[in-house]
């Protein structure tokens, strides 16, 4: 990488060669390019431990944090004690800024039926803009096949919608892959994963899938909505481009 260029110019000098890297590669020049100022992003589903698993062999410190929106499975938050343990690290809880009780308040009961997009924006988008703010890239186990949003993702990318770089290790690997590796390495996950929940989010937007069923049908049952807003490409408007682009210059 070339020393003193904007991070959003090393993207687009590497981010063609980078398509032939494997993710333990992607993740090396990650923590080589930016060190303290790159984190994992992970919900704990099959792909985030892949990561965290895969950037353990890679780097003995890494950073890891998760969007907490209080609605967590039981089985989540026991996962997420079971890494802390076998890797060493202190998940990096990034919470909402309204408490559950406060947004019930606030914007009445039940959210997550009547405005889910609101609903997500608070307890997941603003908390991670608010954390990557303190960050110059983040990594998330995104995979190309598993919503059409996600179909366009490259390995290494500028992140428009928040403003730094955005890393997809796994982005060209299958769902057969994921837990491939999972069981070739022994990596703990999550239970419900054997309950017949192959995606899992919150309590109230999760269900179980039947067989045969797509992966992604279990979120946000009976509504359109399939993606919580994280990865979801922006253009940003004329002015915020340009400062964007001042801002690298
Ligand atoms: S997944 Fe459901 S409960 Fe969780 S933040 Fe989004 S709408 Fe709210």
């Amino acid at each position: 990488m070339t020393k003193g260029m904007p991070p959003r110019a090393r993207v687009d000098q590497i981010k063609l060669s980078a398509e032939s890297w494997d993710a333990e590669q992607i993740l090396a020049w990650a923590f080589e390019s930016f060190g303290g100022r790159v984190a994992i992003s992970s919900a704990f589903g099959a792909e985030g431990m892949v990561l965290i698993d895969m950037a353990s062999r890679v780097q003995k410190d890494f950073r890891i944090f998760t969007m907490d929106t209080g609605f967590f499975f039981p089985e989540t938050y026991d996962l997420m004690q079971v890494i802390e343990g076998r890797y060493s690290v202190s998940i990096e809880r990034v919470q909402s800024l309204l408490s559950v009780e406060e947004q019930g308040r606030v914007h009445g009961a039940e959210l997550w039926k009547r405005d889910p997009d609101l609903c997500c924006n608070l307890r997941k988008v603003e908390p991670l803009r608010r954390k990557l703010a303190e960050l110059s890239a983040w990594i998330t186990g995104i995979r190309r096949d598993q919503t059409e949003a996600r179909a366009g993702a490259g390995k290494i990318e500028w992140d428009d919608k928040f403003g730094l770089v955005k890393l997809n290790p796994i982005a060209d690997w299958t769902e057969k892959r994921v837990w491939r590796y999972i069981h070739d390495h022994a990596v703990p996950y999550n239970s419900l994963h054997d309950q017949g929940y192959p995606s899992i989010g919150c309590t109230h937007c999760t269900r179980a899938v039947s067989a045969g069923e797509d992966a992604r049908t279990g979120r946000w049952p009976g509504l359109a909505k399939t993606e919580c807003g994280l990865h979801i490409i922006e253009q940003p408007a004329q002015g915020e481009r340009l400062s964007a682009q001042a801002a690298d210059a």
